[in-house]
C-alpha cells in the first residue's frame, strides 16, 4: 500500500484516534499485518484490536512520563479489557493508574472493539482477506471429509431399515467413492487420487 494511504483515510473511530495520537504508518500496517503474506494467513482482528489499543495506553502513560518496564502495557491491557477478571482487580489497576497521573478513562474511551477495526479496515481501507490460502491438503481433507460424512448418513440409513425389517441384509460396509471423469479423454478418477496425482496422465 503506498504511504498516502496513511493521511487521514477517514473519520471512523480507528482513523479519528490514530490521527489523533498521530500514529504513523497504522493504516498500511493494519492491512498488512491482517491480510498476511505469501500463504501467511495473517493476524486476526482480534489481537489487531488488542495492539492497537495497547498503542494507545502506551501513548497515555508516556504522557504521564511513567515508567514502562517490559510487558507492562500488555499487562495493564489485559488487566483493563479481560471481561473475566474481578472488577476489583480491573478497579484496582484503574486507580493505581490514576495515581501515576494516567488519564485511564480517556485512553479506555479511545479503545477500539474489533468489530470496528474490522469495518475500518473493510470500509475505509478497501482491504480483502484472501479466504484460504490455496492447498491440496485443504482441499483433500474437504473432500475426504464431505465422502466420510457421506458414508456416515448412508450406513446409519441402511442399518435404521435393516434393524426395523423394512431392509433385507446382514452386515455391510458402505464406501463412498466421488469420481471426477476427464472430459478429453473419458477416463474415470478417484477424486482423490486425483487431485493427490496432481492431474490427469493425457495432460503430461
Ligand atoms: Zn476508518
Ligand atoms: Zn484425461
Amino acid at each position: 500500500m503506498e504511504d498516502s494511504a496513511d493521511a487521514p483515510p477517514c473519520r471512523c473511530k480507528v482513523g479519528t484516534v490514530a490521527t489523533e495520537y498521530g500514529f504513523d504508518g497504522i493504516h498500511s500496517e493494519l492491512v498488512e499485518r491482517w491480510v498476511g503474506d505469501r500463504g501467511e494467513s495473517g493476524t486476526s482482528v482480534r489481537s489487531l484490536a488488542d495492539r492497537f489499543n495497547q498503542r494507545i495506553l502506551r501513548a497515555e502513560l508516556r504522557a504521564a512520563d511513567v515508567d514502562l518496564v517490559e510487558g507492562r502495557v500488555e499487562n495493564l491491557h489485559s488487566l483493563l479489557t479481560d471481561k473475566n477478571r474481578l472488577e476489583a482487580v480491573q478497579l484496582e489497576a484503574k486507580s493505581s493508574l490514576e495515581r501515576e497521573g494516567v488519564n485511564v478513562e480517556k485512553a479506555m474511551d479511545k479503545f477500539c472493539s474489533h468489530q470496528t477495526i474490522y469495518r475500518h479496515l473493510r470500509n475505509c481501507l478497501d482491504a480483502e482477506k484472501e479466504k484460504n490460502v490455496l492447498s491440496k491438503e485443504h482441499e483433500l481433507d474437504r473432500v475426504g471429509s464431505i465422502q466420510h460424512r457421506t458414508e456416515a448418513v448412508v450406513e446409519d440409513s441402511i442399518k435404521r431399515l435393516r434393524d426395523g425389517n423394512k431392509l433385507d441384509i446382514g452386515e455391510f460396509e458402505v464406501l463412498v467413492n466421488v469420481r471426477v471423469t476427464c472430459e478429453s479423454c473419458g477416463t474415470l478418477h478417484d477424486s482423490i487420487d486425483l487431485i493427490e496425482r496432481g492431474g490427469c496422465d493425457c495432460r503430461r
